[in-house]
């Protein structure tokens, strides 16, 4: 079966095979990697790795520190707001999809709505929707952050050049944390929910810039206090032990199948396989203007949907799952992450091929 969930989604096999032999026994101890001490010198010595692995996948700069927090995607739309925006600071969030506005909806309700300002950075143009940008450097505004969502997850639209802002960047990556090579220096936060690219949902990674954590901060609960979780090497309270492992598990096979350099050209090319097939087709249609066409998230419609159904019940039966696009949005949507062979991309390409032709 390829599996093409957005989320949580399809892991690297041999890292799940690995987690399978290791789950009564890991690293010796005679039980399982849930059942140990958070404190013990192995469990350090896990996590230990995991980060310095992590540090090397995306070289990380000495000046950023990497949590390993609660609470997913969402846990972190309140936790920038809390950790940055005390003593009535402003910040600016740019709407590009689903998940960018619901960031927006998080922050006016903790922030206030006068201190959240928010632009739309998507046009339609031609039936397509594209990014954007405007000139940050020319508003005239004293922002605590800039947030945006660099790879909409629902609606399939990544951004790929980077902001030109003179405030912090804060970005959501939840859906294309280590898909290709960024450039960490230029964000003052990144952060993503691990579902996708890292491992079970729940946990979420944040990369935060030293400097950010003298920003005031709002009261608020102790365990989303970045501050805190830095000063407590991300074990303020107990972490979530099974998903750290198995973050860790993922980031030793990426290194191990060539890092972040091999994931992007692959990346490239399964997303390549799948757009050029939508598009040679007239029987698919996609939404999205090629310069903006996410990676991970592949969304496209059946010219005639009402199809959808029967496409959908005809790749479930030939082993391709989750196609389902978001409730939101409709249509279809294939998500090929990380983890995704480029023999899925093939096999999907081929089915969708053959249904058109049969369909036509
Ligand atoms: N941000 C993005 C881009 C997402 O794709 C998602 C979930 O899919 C979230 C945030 C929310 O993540 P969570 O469900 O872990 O809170």
């Amino acid at each position: 079966i390829f599996n093409f969930c957005a989320g949580p989604a399809m892991l690297p096999q041999a890292v799940m095979q690995k987690a399978q032999q290791e789950l009564l026994n890991w690293n010796d101890q005679g039980v399982s990697v849930m059942e140990i001490s958070h404190r013990s010198k192995e469990f350090i010595a896990l996590t230990q790795q995991a980060e310095s692995n992590l540090r090397q996948l995306m070289e990380i700069p000495d000046n950023y520190h990497v949590l390993f927090m609660h609470g997913g995607g969402r846990g972190q739309f309140s936790a920038v707001v809390n950790n940055f925006l005390g003593d009535n600071g402003k910040a600016l969030y740019l709407v590009d999809g689903s998940w960018s506005k619901a960031a927006v909806e998080e922050a006016e309700k903790l922030a206030g709505k006068d201190n959240i300002d928010c632009i739309n950075i998507v046009d339609t143009v031609a039936g397509k929707r594209q990014v954007s940008v405007p000139d940050l450097t020319k508003i005239d505004k004293d922002y605590r952050y800039v947030h945006y969502c660099p790879n909409e997850t629902v609606d399939g639209i990544e951004i790929f050049e980077s902001l030109n802002s003179p405030w912090p960047v804060i970005a959501d990556m939840s859906s294309n944390i280590l898909s290709r090579k960024i450039d960490v220096s230029q964000f003052g936060l990144i952060y993503a929910g691990a579902q996708k690219n890292i491992g079970p949902s729940g946990l979420s990674i944040v990369i935060v810039r030293e400097d950010m954590l003298a920003l005031p901060s709002l009261t608020q609960s102790s365990i989303m206090d970045y501050r805190l979780a830095v000063a407590n090497d991300s074990m303020y309270n107990t972490p979530p032990t099974f998903a750290w492992y198995l973050a860790a598990e993922v980031f030793s096979w990426l290194k191990s199948v060539g890092g972040v350099a091999e994931m992007e050209l692959r990346n490239i090319e399964k997303a390549k396989r799948l757009y050029q097939c939508i598009d040679q087709l007239d029987f698919y249609v996609s939404g999205v203007a090629p310069q903006n066409r996410s990676r991970m998230n592949v969304t496209f419609q059946l010219t005639n949907s009402e199809l959808d159904s029967k496409f959908l019940a005809e790749a479930q039966a030939a082993g391709l799952v989750a196609l389902k696009g978001h409730r939101m949005v409709g249509g279809m949507r294939a998500s090929i992450y990380n983890a995704m062979p480029l023999e899925g991309v093939d096999a999907l390409v081929k089915f969708m091929t053959d249904f058109a032709a049969k369909n036509a």
